[in-house]
């Protein structure tokens, strides 16, 4: 029998980012999956900005990058009546470059990586690439995770191979990354809650090599094509070779038919594949039991409008990480993997609302649309105007809601500490720096003492424990809270900063970060009781408890 820490079944993005965080931390752990190779159909195409930052964090966003799509492509949006036409709209959307170069110039607490187009059946094999290397980590695929049992200490998973062999594995806890049809979520019984089976729509794959070169309108990564009531939507993959078309069509055989009337121009193509996917809006009433969690599309399916599918399964993935490295570690107490639901699923019910927001913005704009859009009558430019005012405003739903991406923030958690108030807007579509416990730290740079005319990113600095910042020249004596964390066996570090302007985002001289980079303290002061924050930020007591009772105070 096999044994392990912990069993991830499915080597999807989420399963093999949760790989990659725990197999860094040192964690033993397996990685099963039930196909023989990595995805070959397009899904996902954009990594966000959060993503994109943690994937720093894990220190291949750069290999990331130079697998996906070139940094100075543009990543505009147009609506047009074909590709061969003058875009009736164009949503300017700037390159990976362009917005290095604004994050670069600007120290104002805006998430420190831009996002990314990799397409998934690129991003897969180059996770599972990065994956294989780490010696912890064990990744079979052709194993399907077929049942478990749990009890008071470890899970035992049966696992069938392709070739027809049974396989037990035994490991301490158990994360269910198997999809949105998860065995795992099954077996525990757990229900998926809200509008299921919305939809259904055809996406095909086409290699089209010459069209990027060729669109008068110009170079971007999504192309909606005003003909109703099917829609097309053809959508720009890494390679700029290969496009995915997703329409209402009614058969497999029309997709072809679909595209070249899209196009509008003679360029060369060959349909590579079709396939038939459905819309749901759903999140899992619990996000595990016992020993055993599930985390992406297992636990939530949005549409992918506003690409908040895999970039939701990968915060999911680096919340739980570090939880069960603590355990395993000996440190964390019983609130720690408590908190894990507590904090992702608000989260992920956000991300589903915000799918739906991004969904309408879309089927407003596409209301406005008459056969007579083409005509080149008053009537027509008439519908072209409404079409295009629509789009403006609905499609930017879409677009731009990095607030969403990077500003979501864990309310109402056990192991972040209770500040009175309401705190900002979490649901703001536009990215506000906060520091508020819960939220994700603002990235700030810092000089670099070595290069003075270089900058370091603070997030780079910022190790796999817990960071007591201490900001604005400080005096305040901090060594009992150093001391409280410590005696609880969780790794720490102090780092003091002095420039003023970290001091100023960050509004306030004490922060407490955790091991994901989300902040669980601030203050200007420490209190009464230092303890009681080890406490509350180690799982060892709920933040609110009587035993975690001072409150932080500027
Ligand atoms: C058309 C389309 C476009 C999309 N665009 C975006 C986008 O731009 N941005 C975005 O964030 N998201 C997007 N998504 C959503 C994104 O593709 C999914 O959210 C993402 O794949 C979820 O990753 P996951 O690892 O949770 O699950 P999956 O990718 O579904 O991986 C689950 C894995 O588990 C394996 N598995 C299942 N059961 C078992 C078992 N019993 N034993 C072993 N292995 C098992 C499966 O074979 C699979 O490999 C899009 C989706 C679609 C359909």
């Amino acid at each position: 029998m096999a044994q392990t820490q912990v069993l991830i079944v499915g080597a999807g993005p989420v399963g093999l980012t949760l790989a990659l965080d725990l197999g860094q931390r040192g964690v033993r752990c397996m990685l099963i999956e039930r196909n023989e190779t990595s995805i070959q159909l397009p899904k996902m195409e954009r990594c966000n900005a959060r993503t994109m930052e943690i994937y720093r964090h894990l220190g291949i966003a750069e290999k990331v990058r130079d697998a996906g799509l070139p940094r100075s492509a543009p990543m505009d949006v147009f609506l047009a009546t074909s590709m061969a036409e003058a875009a009736i709209v164009r949503l300017p959307c700037p390159s990976v470059a362009e917005v290095k170069s604004e994050i670069a110039a600007h120290n104002d607490g805006r998430p420190l990586e831009p996002y990314q187009l990799i397409s998934q059946y690129t991003l897969e094999p180059l996770l599972r690439s990065i994956v294989e290397t780490l010696p912890n980590v064990t990744v079979r695929f052709c194993s399907e995770l077929t049942s478990f049992t749990q009890d008071g200490d470890s899970v035992t998973a049966h696992v069938r191979t392709s070739a027809g062999a049974d396989e037990i594995i035994r490991t301490t806890y158990l994360v269910g990354c198997d999809g949105g049809s998860s065995t795992v979520r099954k077996q525990l019984g757990i229900q998926l809650q809200g509008e299921g089976n919305i939809r259904k729509l055809r996406q095909a794959l086409f290699h089209c090599p010459d069209l990027y070169e060729w669109i008068p309108m110009g170079k971007g990564r999504h192309y909606h094509i005003a003909e109703g009531p099917i829609f097309p939507f053809i959508i720009l993959q890494d390679s700029t070779r290969h496009w995915t078309l997703h329409a209402a069509a009614s058969s497999d055989d029309d997709m072809a038919e679909i595209f070249r009337r899209s196009l509008g121009m003679r360029a060369e193509f060959e349909m590579l594949s079709v396939n038939e996917w459905t819309q749901h809006l759903l999140c899992a009433e619990r996000y595990g039991e016992g020993r055993v969690f599930i985390a992406g599309d297992a636990a939530h399916l949005v549409i992918p409008t506003g690409g908040l599918g895999m970039n939701t399964g990968v915060g999911d993935a680096i919340d739980l990480s570090w939880k069960l490295a603590a355990m395993l570690a000996g440190w964390g107490g019983p609130q720690l993997l408590a908190s894990y639901e507590k904090e992702r699923r608000p989260i992920g019910l956000r991300n589903v609302k915000a799918s739906r927001a991004a969904m309408s913005g879309r089927q407003s704009w596409r209301a406005a649309y008459h056969p007579d859009i083409r005509k080149n009558t008053p009537q027509g430019a008439a519908i072209r105007d409404e079409m295009s005012s629509r789009f403006n405003v609905e499609h930017r739903k879409v677009t731009e809601i990095l607030g969403i991406e990077a500003g979501y923030r864990y309310i109402d958690s056990p192991i972040v500490w209770l500040e009175p108030g309401d705190g900002p807007d979490p649901d703001n579509p536009q990215y506000v720096p906060t520091t508020w416990p819960g939220a994700r730290l603002p990235h700030v740079w810092l000089s670099d003492p070595a290069k003075p005319q270089n900058h370091i990113a603070l997030h780079d600095r910022l190790r796999a424990g817990y960071t007591l910042l201490r900001l604005g020249g400080t005096r305040v004596d901090t060594l009992n809270l150093e001391r409280a964390m410590r005696a609880t066996g969780a790794p720490m570090e102090v780092f003091d900063i002095e420039e003023e302007i970290a001091r100023e985002i960050y509004g306030f001289d004490l922060l407490l970060v955790r091991p994901d980079l989300h902040v669980v303290w601030r203050s200007n002061q420490l209190p009464e009781d230092p303890g009681a924050i080890a406490f509350v930020a180690t799982g060892r007591a709920t933040a609110g408890d009587p035993a975690a009772s001072c409150g932080s105070s500027r």
